[in-house]
């Protein structure tokens, strides 16, 4: 891999990297088949990533037609390689395998071992048949958004594809390696002013904060709206503060300590409840019985900051634990948008409150490749700024894992793969300057 880095160090040309020969095999980041029963009857808090990720050298996988093959200098880690880890709630070998049934391609993926991670920056040193967009040398992030496109379901929109998957997650060749393989209509163009790790480091969860607050398909934010974050400096609260804010609205920022409090300030928010002081107690001590009185002390804490308004959007995703006071926090005709049951996916609330106050709750997931585009367009113009508080080794990624299942890191954590030390990868040192700042405070620096 040496002469990659090499290449890419230098900045070598298109041809120079046309003819670099790919390696037979590369280090990868793996969970292995015959391990996924290793946790069984572990609580899962305690079930530990450091012990099912391995390090592993994996073969360099046959490349097909609309594919690109991407040399990765730095990925992130995202709540779903915490799932892959601790095979909750059900093992990903299971998407591998229904996946490879597809067709002789997709059989690739269906293997012994699943290469995690759905974050990459990187260089494009190969493409398959077809691809005309990319070529060689291409410095690229990718979204995590896999389609087939073959039925006619994904064609208004391709999160609506029948064959659409998670790259990383629900497919395999991830980005949590020194090199991986996406489909071409995957990649756009790295942010020239961040690095490497900067650059990889808001993908996934920057396209579904994206997609879930700002797009027409989510929850249609205008200027002037009352938006709930809960985790909001977290992964996708981060970056769902920062589009409430671009966006002429008014975040109320959900964080549990005072670190995270000032964060979400430094961006610019100014109405925070840190819920570990406020501590509503949503539910009885055995998680069977919610209370009610407690939706609206926290309703009561909101209306304190808005200045008697409730909220127009909620930016849901801890879940079971949450969802009966965002339902009821939300104002008539209000929209609560959902990506996610961290705490638990079996949710209960009041219809009541929903029905006759005409509330809806919207769905959401990642996001389609037209709006990862506009995402990482606005990270490319300065307008959104990374969130990377930490960056691992690619050994280090158990560690940095168990830290995000834990709840310990803030923002994003970043992961360093073919790029020997952090801070390399920029060309447009003039627009750093100018964002530097931001940067630095978005970052928690
Ligand atoms: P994250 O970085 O861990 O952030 C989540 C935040 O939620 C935490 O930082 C925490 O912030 C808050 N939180 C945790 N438990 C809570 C509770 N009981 N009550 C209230 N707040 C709580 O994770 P993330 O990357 O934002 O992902 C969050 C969830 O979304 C995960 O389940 C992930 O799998 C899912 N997700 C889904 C999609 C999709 O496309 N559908 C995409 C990305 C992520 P505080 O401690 O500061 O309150």
């Amino acid at each position: 891999m040496q002469n990659i880095l090499d290449a890419i160090v230098a900045g070598a040309s298109a041809d120079e990297f046309a003819n670099i020969s790919l390696p037979e095999s590369y280090r990868a980041v793996t969970v292995h088949k015959d391990e996924v029963d290793m946790f069984e009857g572990i609580p899962s808090k305690e079930k530990d990533p450091r012990k099912s990720l391995h390090l592993d050298e994996v073969p360099m996988p046959e490349l097909g037609p609309g594919e690109a093959i991407v040399a990765v200098m730095a990925s992130a880690i995202n709540y779903n390689t915490v799932w892959t880890s601790i095979f909750e709630p059900v093992s990903t070998f299971g998407f591998l395998e229904r996946y490879g049934r597809e067709s002789e391609l997709a059989k690739r993926h269906d293997l012994p071992y699943h290469i995690v991670g759905s974050d990459l920056s990187g260089v494009v040193l190969a493409v398959g048949a077809g691809v005309t967009k990319w070529k060689p040398g291409d410095r690229v992030v990718a979204h995590c958004l896999s389609v087939e496109l073959e039925s006619p379901d994904g064609h208004n929109d391709t999160m609506l594809d029948s064959s659409q998957r998670i790259w990383g997650f629900e497919t395999n060749f991830g980005g949590l390696a020194d090199v991986a393989m996406v489909k071409a209509n995957q990649l756009m163009p790295k942010p020239e002013h961040l690095t490497w790790e900067e650059a990889a480091s808001p993908g996934l969860v920057n396209c579904t904060a994206y997609r879930q607050l700002v797009s027409t398909n989510g929850g249609n934010m205008k200027q002037g709206d009352n938006v709930l974050i809960w985790g909001a400096s977290g992964g996708l609260g981060g970056f769902a503060t920062q589009y409430a804010l671009n966006g002429g609205a008014n975040p109320v920022c959900v964080v549990s300590n005072e670190e995270k409090a000032n964060i979400v300030r430094s961006m610019g928010a100014e109405m925070v409840i840190n819920r570990s002081e406020l501590a509503p107690k949503f539910w009885n001590d055995e998680g069977t019985q919610q209370n009610p009185k407690e939706w609206k002390r926290f309703g009561a804490a909101i209306r304190e900051l808005t200045g008697g308004e409730d909220i127009d959007i909620v930016f849901e995703h801890p879940g079971r634990e949450t969802f009966g006071a965002s339902v009821f926090v939300t104002r008539k005709g209000g929209t609560i948008t959902t990506c996610a049951s961290t705490t638990g996916y079996m949710h209960e609330y009041d219809n009541r409150y929903l029905w006759m106050n005409l509330k809806r709750i919207i769905s959401s997931h990642f996001a389609n490749y037209r709006e990862s585009w506009e995402a990482n367009r606005l990270i490319a113009q300065g307008k959104i700024h990374p969130t990377l508080s930490r960056t691992y080794t690619l050994e280090e990624t158990g560690q940095a894992s168990l830290d995000v299942h834990h709840n310990k890191h803030q923002g994003k954590v970043g992961v360093l793969c073919l790029s020997p030390e952090e801070g390399l990868g920029v060309l447009n040192t003039e627009m750093r300057e100018q964002h530097l700042d931001a940067i630095n405070r978005f970052r928690g620096i």
